[in-house]
């Protein structure tokens, strides 16, 4: 009895992935509680990084701090890579979540999944993305990543956004958490798509450059959308309001690719450098997507196919 008790509970005790995926629920949830609680404070101590279109906020590295300890502590043999360069100081007991989402838990990991250790897994974590926008007001631009890696491949993620329905009024619910895992799917939005023949292309708001801009004249679009934050933009591939998330330049970085990129392959879309060329998540790989980004949820070779070759010429991976 003791023996039939034991072996049901190690069958269906979950694996290290779906640990990891729901304990990255519950730290992204807290982490959407920092970004607006340093909002709510009124101090964002802006730093320049490289340059005035590139910055940091108090929310950005708290955050940064808060996943990653978080993570650290729970899966000490994980593989975690930050987009913030912090100095390693010991974590407020505070910013520590210790807490999994059981939803998550109840979920069967994809088979080919089942035997990955935690040594195995790389996580890449954005602890703000749209931080430009953060700091200018256009707060539901604004996004926290942390998408997951097995064998250079994006496998899992997970998407909060603090601020959303943030212009709903005051009953609606603020903040939302998107989730998922290749061959389980991706939760917590309405998949929608764009009109059938609408060509409807969203792009940088913050790092604009003619590259991006003949990129996306070639494609003749019905319109272009200008918002902040790559997590944002595969929000929009996947609650219909853009067609194509089109980057013709360097800047993006993995840490903002990982997570965005997962949800939209859990829901069939695809998304690659200018070139085409699926994105790497190895440890070993250089940060920057060199190659710029091309994603969209349905229609791709559309858009590939009118990538103009100065463009890629312009483009090393
Ligand atoms: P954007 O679409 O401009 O919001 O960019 C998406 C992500 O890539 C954000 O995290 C940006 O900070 C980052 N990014 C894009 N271009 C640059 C750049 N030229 N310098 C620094 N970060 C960039
Ligand atoms: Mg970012
Ligand atoms: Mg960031």
């Amino acid at each position: 009895m003791l023996s039939a008790e034991v072996g049901h509970i190690m069958a269906s005790s979950p694996t290290v992935l779906m640990r990891l995926v729901a304990s990255a629920y519950s730290i992204a949830q807290k982490a959407g509680m920092i970004v607006r609680h340093v909002i709510a404070e009124g101090d964002l101590g802006i730093v320049e990084k490289t340059c005035a279109t590139d910055l940091q906020t108090k929310a950005d590295r708290l955050v940064q701090m808060s996943i990653c300890s978080s993570l650290a502590r729970k899966f000490p043999k994980l593989t975690i890579i930050g987009e913030e360069d912090l100095p390693s100081e010991e974590v407020d007991q505070e910013l520590i979540e210790d807490g999994q989402w059981e939803e998550i838990l109840k979920q069967p990991c994809p088979s080919q999944y089942c035997a990955i250790k935690e040594e195995d897994l790389v996580v890449w974590v954005d602890p703000l993305d749209g931080t430009k926008e953060y700091t200018e007001g256009l707060l539901d631009n604004v996004t926290v990543l942390i998408g997951i890696a097995y064998e250079g491949k994006a496998i899992a993620g997970v998407i909060n956004q603090p601020y959303y329905n943030y212009q709903a009024g005051p009953d609606a619910v603020l903040g939302r958490t998107i989730w998922g895992v290749l061959g389980l799917g991706a939760f917590g939005f309405q998949l929608k798509e764009v009109p059938a023949g609408k060509h409807i292309i969203t792009t940088t708001r913050s790092h604009n450059s003619k590259l991006v801009t003949d990129c996306i004249t070639a494609m003749n679009p019905d319109d272009v959308l200008r918002v902040g934050g790559a997590g944002n933009k595969i929000i929009q591939l996947i609650e219909g309001k853009a067609s194509a998330y089109v980057f013709a330049s360097p800047g993006c970085k993995k840490w903002d690719t990982c997570a965005p990129e997962v949800i939209l392959h859990a829901v069939g879309g695809k998304l690659t450098d200018i070139h085409g060329n699926a994105l790497q998540y190895n440890k070993e790989v250089k940060h920057m997507n060199s190659a710029g980004v091309l994603a969209t949820l349905r229609n791709y070779d559309y858009y590939a196919s009118r990538v103009p070759e100065s463009v890629k010429n312009a483009l090393v991976p």
